[in-house]
């Protein structure tokens, strides 16, 4: 990993402060984590109770995937939260980000009883063969429900949890921010033009996979985009830099 810890809060505040600005959040729940270790194990992620719109970089929790202490806190992540992002950062050290939402229209997609995503236009071909479906949601994600779904990511970049909502994994905060945003688009057309009740087109799987394709070749996309929303939170926002005393002394403690 070649940020630092700091730069690592910083742009995953930035993730929290803009996934309230488009709406993708609900409430205070829902989670975002990254991964300092190189095991994965010791992780970032948002304290309970704290609105997205308002996260600094300091606000952001060190925990340990394999430590319940991390709970024993006052403002401790949400438990779920922890069981869910833990169980991911230690089946899945290569996903060193970790985003997830009840975001409008991927949950609207999660309920359906087909919950795949055709290739109707460029969004949705980007996710070609790269959702994996959750079809067996066993109640809140805790103890063996967050174990379960920890296990079926593998190496695709989307989990549609069906009943539930989405997860994102990317080994960057950018690229993991850019799938969550892409994601949702693609679940707004798709769910709009089903609305209307009229035949969709739906392209062939030779050009959704061309199309995937270049979406994976297009360089730098995912970090200019990132770089983009920094620099309006940078101008309008500049507090959610700030790093309170606490995370200095845990940053000091790596
Ligand atoms: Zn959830």
């Amino acid at each position: 990993m070649n940020q630092s810890v700091e730069q690592l809060r910083i742009r995953l505040a930035c993730a929290f402060r803009w996934a309230a600005r488009l709406n993708l959040h609900e409430s205070i729940a829902n989670h975002f984590s990254v991964a300092v270790s190189g095991d994965g194990r010791e992780f970032l992620i948002n304290p309970y109770g704290k609105h997205f719109s308002q996260i600094r970089a300091g606000d952001l929790l060190l925990v340990n995937a394999d430590d319940p202490a991390s709970l024993d806190r006052p403002d401790a992540p949400d438990i779920t939260a922890w069981a869910l992002h833990s169980a991911l950062h230690r089946n899945q050290p290569h996903a060193r980000c970790i985003l997830h939402t009840h975001s409008k229209y991927a949950t609207a997609l999660a309920c359906l009883a087909d919950s795949r995503l055709p290739p109707i236009e460029q969004n949705c071909m980007r996710f070609f063969e790269r959702v994996v479906i959750d079809e067996g949601f066993d109640g809140m994600g805790l103890g063996d429900e967050a174990e379960r779904v920890s296990r079926l990511l593998g190496n695709k970049p989307i989990l549609l949890m069906g009943n539930h909502g989405v997860l994102v994994a990317a080994p960057t905060i950018a690229q993991a921010f850019d799938d969550l945003y892409y994601f949702e688009r693609a679940c707004e057309t798709y769910i709009t033009a089903l609305s209307t009740g009229r035949e969709l087109r739906i392209a062939s799987d030779e050009i959704a996979r061309k199309t995937c394709r270049q979406w994976l070749e297009y360089p730098g996309f995912a970090d200019k985009h990132f770089n983009a929303l920094m620099g309006i939170l940078d101008e309008e926002e500049p507090e959610y830099r700030q790093m309170n005393p606490l995370a200095t002394a845990y940053t000091a403690n790596l």
